[in-house]
């Protein structure tokens, strides 16, 4: 009965716990027992999902087995259970089929921010060199990539968090900008509260009052989709108000001037006018940052999914540069990182236009340095390929990909337009999906292989600070269950690749630091036993007498010049506006006890009887309008699908919006798949619908 310490299978704050074996709760499968540990980040605290996460593991409903079509190529016919050598004779087959008929980049994959690193970077390889395809993206795209694109522009390199977590608690003014740790992860919480008990003041910007703005200080309530006006309105009365800091401007960064000038037109009456927020509320919230001492600017999805995401994140960034908050100490810019390993999921290469170590793959001597890692030639790599959503939209077309192998993520709940999505997936020539439970995207697929969980397997993750921690097997996974590792190497093997890959993750890793040597995220210096010793090692890390760096950014920027950037932005309307059709805004967002598309939180007994279904937020004021009751059922329509939703009626959220949470089929058959045009980004976060109470349409 060995204690393992490992972390939460969800979201990128990665708590850590400790799993002891214990009596089974089935015949034939292991049960666990499982606490919270003193790990750095949650400081012995969990929250409901993760203290529920053992519910995973022998869960009845778990894939035991790969399933096939009962008559192959008709996915109208039901789903049986096969043997390995079965599922992978029709993988490959159609591999070969598709890349034969239609080209090596008709057939690619589909990840997920929640896989390993290692499993992360071997899918990048698997796609390049098992398939020689340029075919691959992954629901991070969803998640960060707007700010991820921002930072990289502004700072020269993407990493949540510059800064430890802990450095929160010491900051004097915090501003979060479309973000609720309190829900989404609550233990980060203990950082905002000891800081304000200690009298640091808080300001969120959300259109809803959620349970993180219920706390702060200030809390400032902007149409969805006008951040990027507020952030400029702000910068406006810094630079009017003599807020700025000129030395650090001056010494530091470069491009200011364009952007000053540009936000002369960002005067208080205006940005009201186009954000609803009153300018005395900007004018505190822009006192508080500048003149209070150390402050932060944390950004998070509300801020960044929509069709000018980067473009708003940078706003945010050019504000906290204008105030001299980046690279000082319990001060800076970042972004919450919501994944489980969305930050290390992002450097390794399962990105359309990325290579291991953040590298680029359009970038001559990124390829080659990698491809002498992987032993083949430079040309034998493909260029980029197509984002997430491009990819989705091209399933079953000409020129787009006719066999997709998707991991670890559930695009049928998670992406935009799901109904649009559907369509798709039911054209595609041949769909594989390993999961751990039958999702509604394995609903669509002809092979559905049962994969190895978080407990069962090693690897590494990195959380949302930029911090590499261990996840360690605990227990074996079920005897007919393979590591997502193995699967790549055995369909490797059998499509002639197999002398690249391994399944063994301390040898993945081994590589891993070497093919990300020198590039962005350099985890050259990052050993297991470091990450064991040392309660995670902050990449980049070159070196293994290097220490790692928990901050960045103390004495320069990894740009060019050295200085970072500002970029001029501007404020254009969001995607799709409110007409007389689709009277209100939709907004999306997480429940506190469900993660993502809800395939494994939607599972477990606790959290389904805290939650049972997803509640449409809306103001009494809205509801009266339409003779809403909080609890009736109501139908929300958009131009691309319709959605019921039981009411909750809250005077918390604007009167023009509306909230529903994305973790179950609905949300997303409503939103607009819109794409930000630097980061792929589609604007979740805003949508135009109509509301009425069910059966009155
Ligand atoms: Fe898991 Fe995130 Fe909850 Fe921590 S906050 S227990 S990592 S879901």
């Amino acid at each position: 009965m060995t204690a393992t310490q490992t972390h939460c299978p969800y979201c990128a704050l990665q708590c850590g716990m400790t799993l002891t074996p214990e009596i089974p709760l089935r015949p034939g499968m292991p049960g666990v027992r499982l606490e919270p540990a003193e790990f750095p980040v949650n400081r012995g605290g969990l929250c409901a999902k993760g203290f529920t996460a053992a519910d995973l593991l022998d869960h009845a409903d778990r894939l035991l087995t790969p399933l096939v079509r009962k008559e192959p190529g008709n996915r109208e016919s039901p789903l049986r259970e096969a043997s390995w050598e079965e599922a992978y004779e029709q993988i490959v087959a159609a591999i070969t089929r598709s890349q034969r008929e239609f080209g090596r980049d008709s057939v690619g994959a589909f990840g997920g921010g929640g896989l390993t690193n290692e499993k992360a970077y071997a899918l990048g390889k698997f796609v390049r060199v098992a398939l020689r395809s340029s075919a691959i993206d992954y629901n991070g795209r969803f998640c960060m990539s707007s700010a991820a694109t921002a930072a990289n522009r502004a700072l020269g390199i993407d990493r949540g968090l510059p800064f430890p977590l802990a450095d929160v608690a010491e900051a004097r003014t915090v501003l979060l900008v479309g973000a609720n740790p309190a829900d989404a992860m609550p233990p980060s919480m203990q950082y905002l509260d000891t800081g304000r008990s200690n009298g640091a003041k808080h300001i969120v910007i959300d259109p809803r009052r959620t349970n993180t703005a219920n706390g702060a200080h200030l809390h400032l309530q902007p149409l969805p989709g006008t951040d990027l006006a507020l952030a400029n309105g702000m910068l406006h009365i810094a630079i009017r108000s003599g807020w700025v800091d000129q030395r650090f401007i001056d010494e530091r960064t470069e491009g200011f001037a364009a952007v000053k000038a540009a936000t002369n037109s960002y005067w208080p009456e205006r940005v009201e006018r186009i954000t609803g927020v009153p300018e005395a509320r900007l004018r505190e919230t822009v006192r508080l940052l500048a003149t209070e001492g150390p402050a932060m600017i944390l950004t998070a999805r509300g801020a960044e999914q929509h069709s000018n995401g980067t473009d708003t994140a940078q706003a945010w960034l050019n504000l906290a540069l204008a105030l001299g908050l980046v690279g000082k100490p319990y001060s800076g810019y970042g972004t919450i990182t919501g994944q489980g390993n969305g930050q290390g999921g992002r450097e390794h290469g399962q990105k359309a236009d990325q290579l291991p170590g953040y590298r680029k793959l359009d970038d001559p001597a990124a390829r080659a340095h990698v491809a002498a890692v992987w032993g083949i030639d430079p040309d034998e790599l493909p260029q980029p390929g197509k984002s997430a959503f491009e990819m989705i939209d091209s399933l079953g077309t000409d020129g787009g990909v006719r066999a997709l192998w998707v991991l670890a993520s559930n695009i049928v709940v998670s992406a935009p337009d799901s109904n649009r999505v559907r369509e798709r997936l039911s054209k595609t020539d041949f769909l594989v999906v390993s999961d751990i439970f039958r999702s509604e995207t394995a609903e669509f697929a002809d092979v559905v292989l049962p994969t190895a969980q978080w407990a069962e397997e090693e690897g590494t993750m990195t959380n949302l600070e930029g911090r590499v921690i261990r996840r360690k097997m605990a227990l074996p996974p079920p005897p007919d269950v393979k590591t997502d590792l193995t699967v790549m190497t055995e369909l490797a093997g059998l499509l002639g690749r197999g002398e690249f890959f391994t399944d063994e993750p301390r040898a993945v890793f081994e590589e891993l630091r070497r093919a990300s040597a020198g590039g962005i995220a350099d985890y050259a210096g990052i050993t297991y036993e470091r990450i064991e010793a040392e309660q995670g090692v902050f990449w980049p890390c070159p070196s293994e007498d290097h220490p790692g760096t928990p901050r960045l950014f103390a004495d320069s920027f990894p740009t060019a010049s050295g200085r970072a950037r500002f970029i001029r932005v501007d404020h254009r309307d969001a995607a799709e506006l409110p007409d007389l059709s689709f009277p209100y805004v939709l907004t999306t967002g997480r429940n506190m006890q469900q993660y993502q598309s809800g395939n494994q939180t939607r599972r477990v007994k606790a959290l389904n009887v805290a939650l049972p279904e997803p509640r449409a937020e809306i103001h009494p004021d809205l509801a009266r309008r339409h003779g809403i009751a909080d609890g009736d059922l109501v139908e929300l329509r958009s131009r691309r699908g319709v959605a019921t939703l039981r009411a909750r009626l809250s005077d918390g959220i604007r009167p023009d919006t509306v909230f529903a949470p994305f973790h179950w089929p609905g949300a997303n058959a409503l939103t607009n798949p819109a794409l930000d045009p630097h980061s792929k980004m589609p604007a979740f976060k805003v949508c135009a619908v109509a509301i009425a109470r069910a059966g009155h349409t």
